[in-house]
C-alpha cells in the first residue's frame, strides 16, 4: 500500500524526522510540501533535497494570509528563479474568511495581485496550482478560469456545491483532509464531488477537532482522510486508494 499526502506544511512540523518515519511506516510514499512565504520556500527546497522517505515534492508560493507588500518583490523574484524545482505553484489563492477582509478593499486587492502573479507563473511554466480559497471560492474560480491555467486544485474544499460543480466542469480538482470524517461542510462537498476529481491531504500541522478528540495532524494522517472518504462514498478502500493515487500522480506529474 502506498498513499500520497497532497498538501502538508512539513517545515512547520515540530518533530520532522519522527513525522517522516511515522509517515513512511503508515505507507505514505510521497508528500507535496506546500510553502506559505519566502522563508518556508527556502526551507522546503532544502528539505526536499535532504529527505529520503517519503519523497518530498516542494510546491512554491505565498499563502494569501501571508502577502506582505514590502516582501512581495523578493518573493516573486525567488519564485521565478526557483520554480523549475517545484512540482506545483502554491499555496496561493484568496482568503475572505474574516469579516475585516471582506470589508477591506485594499487587503483584497493585495491578495488578488499576488494570486494573479502565481496564476501567470503556473501558466507560463505549465505547472499545477494549489489554491487556498476559504470564503473566496467564487473569485478564486473566476480568476483561475480567466488566467487559463490548466491544472488546478482547490485544496480542502468545503464551499458551496454550485461552485464545486463549476470547478469539476472546468476539469479542476478538489482535495480533502481528515475533516471529511466529521465536518458537515467537508462531507457535503466530498459526497458531491466525483471520485475522479478528488485528492487527499492533511494540511499538517492543522489541529483537527474530531468528535472523538482533537489531534495535531502529520502526514501519516492522510490515511484517516482516505478511510473516512471510503466510508462516506461507500467504496472499497483499496479501489478508492488506486483512484486517489492515480489522480494525484496525473495532477502533479509525480
Ligand atoms: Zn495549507
Amino acid at each position: 500500500m502506498a498513499i500520497i499526502d497532497t498538501h502538508a506544511h512539513i517545515d512547520q512540523l515540530e518533530d520532522l524526522p519522527g513525522a517522516m518515519a511515522r509517515a513512511h511506516e503508515a505507507g505514505v510514499s510521497d508528500i507535496v510540501a506546500v510553502s506559505v512565504d519566502l522563508p518556508s520556500m527556502q526551507k522546503l527546497l532544502g528539505l526536499a533535497a535532504s529527505c529520503g522517505q517519503p519523497k518530498i515534492h516542494p510546491a512554491l508560493g505565498v499563502h494569501p494570509g501571508m502577502v506582505k507588500p514590502e516582501a512581495q518583490q523578493a518573493c516573486f523574484d525567488f519564485l521565478r528563479a526557483n520554480i523549475k524545482q517545484a512540482c506545483a505553484v502554491g499555496e496561493t489563492g484568496l482568503d475572505y474568511w474574516y469579516k475585516w477582509v471582506r470589508k477591506d478593499e485594499v487587503e483584497r486587492r493585495k491578495q488578488k495581485d499576488s494570486f494573479a502573479f502565481h496564476l501567470d507563473l503556473a501558466r507560463e511554466f505549465d505547472l499545477p496550482v494549489v489554491i487556498h480559497s476559504r470564503g473566496a471560492w467564487r473569485d478564486c474560480l473566476q480568476m483561475t478560469v480567466e488566467a487559463q491555467v490548466k491544472r488546478v486544485l482547490f485544496h480542502w474544499y468545503s464551499g458551496p456545491l454550485d461552485i464545486l460543480d463549476k470547478i469539476v466542469e472546468a476539469g479542476f480538482y478538489v482535495s480533502t483532509g481528515p475533516s471529511v470524517a466529521y465536518s458537515p461542510e467537508s462531507r457535503r462537498a466530498m459526497g458531491h464531488a466525483p471520485i475522479g476529481k478528488i485528492l487527499v491531504e492533511t494540511d499538517s500541522p492543522v489541529n483537527y477537532k474530531d468528535g472523538e478528540g482533537s489531534f495535531m495532524a502529520e502526514p501519516k494522517d492522510v490515511v484517516r482522510a482516505w478511510k473516512a472518504l471510503a466510508q462516506l462514498k461507500d467504496l472499497d478502500e483499496q479501489q478508492l486508494l488506486e483512484s486517489l493515487n492515480a489522480n494525484a500522480k496525473a495532477f502533479f506529474r509525480i
